[in-house]
């Protein structure tokens, strides 16, 4: 009985992590690309799973800008909230993958990832962040290439941040509010956001230690930040 469990094991872990995924309204694209299986098997499975609480997927390709992270207040805290939970229970994991997109996909991450995302629903039931979106932060604070943890400079909270992005340094609570009556000045990056650093449990420590004797060596930038918003 024993050998029949650990025979058929990996198979049933494929179709439970593939069930999971379209319950949660996966496109077929991604199901085969976390679970291994075919097109057409999970097509198939995808026809005949019949569950009234099922999400429906959308057609097209996987959503792939991380700008949608940032674009609103909501979305930016629960950003937050899912990429400490998906560190918590090790989606994301604790070193940098330059390839996230090609190399995270598989059954043992993919398991982690529905944990992940069946945690932030359970805490947030009307959560604004589908399970494709959820991929997409977690695919991109692997890579931190375009995305990554830090702490505000201001309140000192954990931001999901642009790693290039110039008002990175504060959290949207922090940013002061738009004046569009004001022109744009010429700006350079903060030389802090563009140093490629170790992080210390996911999170870049960066953001919150740079004053120092008094004088903060980034505040022409924060100044420049507040200028061109
Ligand atoms: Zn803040």
């Amino acid at each position: 009985m024993r050998l029949f469990d650990n025979r058929y094991e990996p198979h049933q872990r494929k179709y439970t992590l593939a069930l999971s995924m379209i319950e949660r309204g996966a496109r077929i694209r991604t199901v085969t690309q976390w679970t291994g299986l075919s097109k057409y098997c999970v097509q198939n499975l995808t026809r005949s799973y019949g569950s009234k609480t099922r999400i429906p997927c959308n057609r097209g390709r996987s959503p792939s800008k991380p700008a949608y992270f940032l674009k609103s207040l909501d979305v930016a805290r629960e950003s937050v909230a899912l990429a400490y939970i998906a560190l918590q229970c090790q989606a994301i994991p604790a070193a940098v993958v330059p390839d996230a997109r090609t190399s995270l996909p598989g059954i043992d991450r993919g398991e982690r990832v529905m944990d992940a995302f069946e945690v932030y629903r359970a805490l947030l039931p009307e959560g604004l962040i589908s399970l494709e979106y959820a991929i997409l932060l977690i695919i991109e604070l692997a890579e931190r290439s375009a995305l990554i943890l830090a702490r505000c400079r201001s309140c000192h909270d954990v931001m999901v941040a642009d790693r290039l992005a110039l008002h990175q340094e504060l959290c949207p609570l922090c940013r002061p509010p738009p004046r569009a009556s004001l022109p744009a000045r010429p700006t350079e990056r903060p030389r802090a956001l563009l140093r490629q650093q170790e992080f210390h449990e996911g999170v870049e420590e960066d953001n919150a230690d740079s004053t120092r004797d008094g004088h903060d060596e980034n505040d022409a930038d924060r100044e420049m930040a507040r200028g061109h918003e």
